[in-house]
Order: structure tokens, then sequence, then C-alpha cells
């Protein structure tokens, strides 16, 4: 390690996993992001990400383009999904990385998730009809690139685009969430299920942003114990909807339970996400990157 040529011919990787710029949560149009999965994949490139995973909701019909996407720009991937999982009235995500995007039990699983969308589009949009606002499933459908994946968020470019809100976070402050027009709850995927889905596949599972659910530190407790006996080895730590707090906070517990640790900064796309791609703080040094001890295989 003395010599400088050989230590900067050297991925930064295998060197220091604190310093790889991993974005390893964004979505595409396959599930609710804007852009296709060779342009996420190019924008990623273009914005400096090191280490790549597109993670669609419930969905893997991008993993194939992506992953050629990146294989052309010498970019490291990944494939991975998120998958909407249904723990005690709330929903959570769980993050599979380093899937294998062909096994078919996964495949057929996440197929059962995304069944129910249709039906539950039709109730939110007669919801919203009750309070006055018409044509939200057709308005809607044209912001779907997958009619497999009709999400929430189509509902909320809808609402955005028709004058009802001034941007995303209001949709979800007035519209589509608990007690207000258009919330129709759901049962997803069961916890061991969809762990038990991405371990047969061959990939980690990852808690996605913790600090997301309503749920006091007792449930967070046992969401935790039950997502680690079922195998769940991750959690986001870094990622587009924490706070700075909250990377200290879920630092100390991925320590305090054993976990390694996540950066992703769940892009949707252009001018509607908070965080552009690769433009997260590092993960601090007190957790383990994910990653870490991934195989030089995953590089390009
Ligand atoms: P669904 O899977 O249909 O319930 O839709 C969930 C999606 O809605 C999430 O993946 C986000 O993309 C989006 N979403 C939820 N809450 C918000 C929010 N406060 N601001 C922007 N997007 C949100
Ligand atoms: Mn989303
Ligand atoms: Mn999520
Ligand atoms: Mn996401």
């Amino acid at each position: 390690m003395n010599t400088p040529s050989a230590t900067a011919a050297r991925p930064a990787r295998h060197d220091d996993p604190w310093a790889l710029n991993a974005d390893l949560h964004c979505h595409s149009a396959v599930s609710d992001g804007t852009l296709s999965p060779e342009a996420l994949v190019a924008r990623a490139h273009a914005q400096g990400v090191g280490l790549l995973a597109l993670t669609d909701h419930d969905e893997l019909g991008g993993q194939a383009a992506a992953m050629r996407a990146a294989r052309g720009l010498g970019l490291a991937y990944v494939p991975g999904i998120e998958i909407s999982v249904s723990w005690a009235h709330e929903t959570i995500h769980v993050l599979g990385l380093g899937i294998d995007p062909g096994n078919t039990t996964l495949a057929s699983g996440v197929a059962g998730v995304r069944a129910g969308r249709q039906a539950r589009a039709r109730e939110m949009a007669a919801q919203l009809a009750a309070v006055g606002i018409d044509g939200a499933y057709e308005g809607a459908l044209r912001h779907v690139r997958n009619p497999q994946l009709i999400s929430r968020t189509h509902f909320a470019r809808f609402l955005v685009e028709a004058g009802h809100c001034a941007d995303l976070g209001e949709v979800f402050l007035r519209y589509l969430t608990e007690g207000r027009p258009g919330f129709v709850p759901h049962r997803w995927a069961r916890l061991s299920d969809a762990v038990g889905w991405i371990l047969g596949a061959g990939g980690t599972a990852v808690l996605a942003h913790p600090g997301r659910y309503r749920l006091d530190e007792l449930a967070l407790w046992a969401l935790i114990q039950e997502f680690r006996e079922a195998g769940g080895s991750a959690i986001e730590v870094v990622c587009g909807s924490h706070t700075r707090d909250q990377y200290a906070r879920f630092a100390g517990i991925a320590r305090e339970f054993d976990l390694r640790a996540s950066r992703g900064s769940d892009f949707h796309g252009p001018g509607e996400s908070r965080v552009e791609l690769g433009a997260l703080a590092p993960l601090p040094d007190t957790v383990i990157p994910v990653w870490a001890d991934w195989p030089a295989a995953v590089a390009a």
C-alpha cells in the first residue's frame, strides 16, 4: 500500500466503502418515477454515482434495461426492488438489494402485491369524486407508464396538474393519506414474506426510510426485531426522507441492532424529488455500509 499509483488504481470501494457514492434507492417510470430506467441510469452516472440500484415499487420490470444501461456506462449496479408491506396497520417499505431479477418466487410474490392496485385506484377516484374532484382515475392513468403499477404518486401528479394542489407535498397533506379524501386502506405483503422473497432471490433485505413510519419507539423496536428475525440485515440511515438528526438516530439504531447501513436518495424524477441522485451525505463512519462486503463483481 506504499505505492501511490497502485493505491490510486484500485477502485475506492475496496479501500474505503464509506467514500463510495452509492445510491441504492430510486425509482423509474416502471413504478412511480418519471424517467425511463435508461435515463435514470444515465443521470445517476452523470451525477457521479459510483454504485446504483434501481428499486421500483413491487416491480422488477426495469431491471434488465437498467443493468444494460449501467454496463454500457461502466457504472457498478445491483438489481433492486422496494416491496410494500403491511405491518401493524402501517405501510412499511422493504428494499431488496442484489436480488436475482429472474427469481420466479420473488416475481410472483410481487405480482401478487401489485394485483390489488387497480381496484384500490378505482376506490381512490370514487372518494375524490365524492369531494368534487372528477376524472381522477383517468387523470392518474395519464401519468402511468406501467399499467400494473398505478400508485398514489400518479394521483398526486394529477391533483397538481389539475390545479388542486401546488405540489406533491401539499397533495399528501390534504389528500391520499389516512383521514383525507382518496385514502384507501390496503393490505400489502406480510413482512416475513417480503423478506423471505428477497433472501430467496439471493438479496439483502433493507428496512427503508424508518424515520417515515408513524411508530413510537416501542413499535419501531418491535418492527426491527421482527425484521431481523425474518432475516433482514440492513436499515436505511442516510436517505432522501431523513433529516441530519435522523441520520444520527438511525446510525445508532443500526449499531444497536447489529444492522448494516444503506444510503439512497429515493429519487423519483427531476424537479420532483427533494434529493438528487447521489447527492446525499456519506454514511457516518460509526456504521458499516451494506455494500462493504459485496463482491467486487457488482462492478461493471
Ligand atoms: P402507493 O405505493 O401507491 O401507496 O404510493 C406511495 C408513494 O407515494 C411513495 O412511494 C411516494 O413516492 C409517494 N409519497 C408518499 N408520501 C409522499 C409525500 N409526502 N410527498 C411526496 N410523495 C409521497
Ligand atoms: Mn414512490
Ligand atoms: Mn418508500
Ligand atoms: Mn422509494
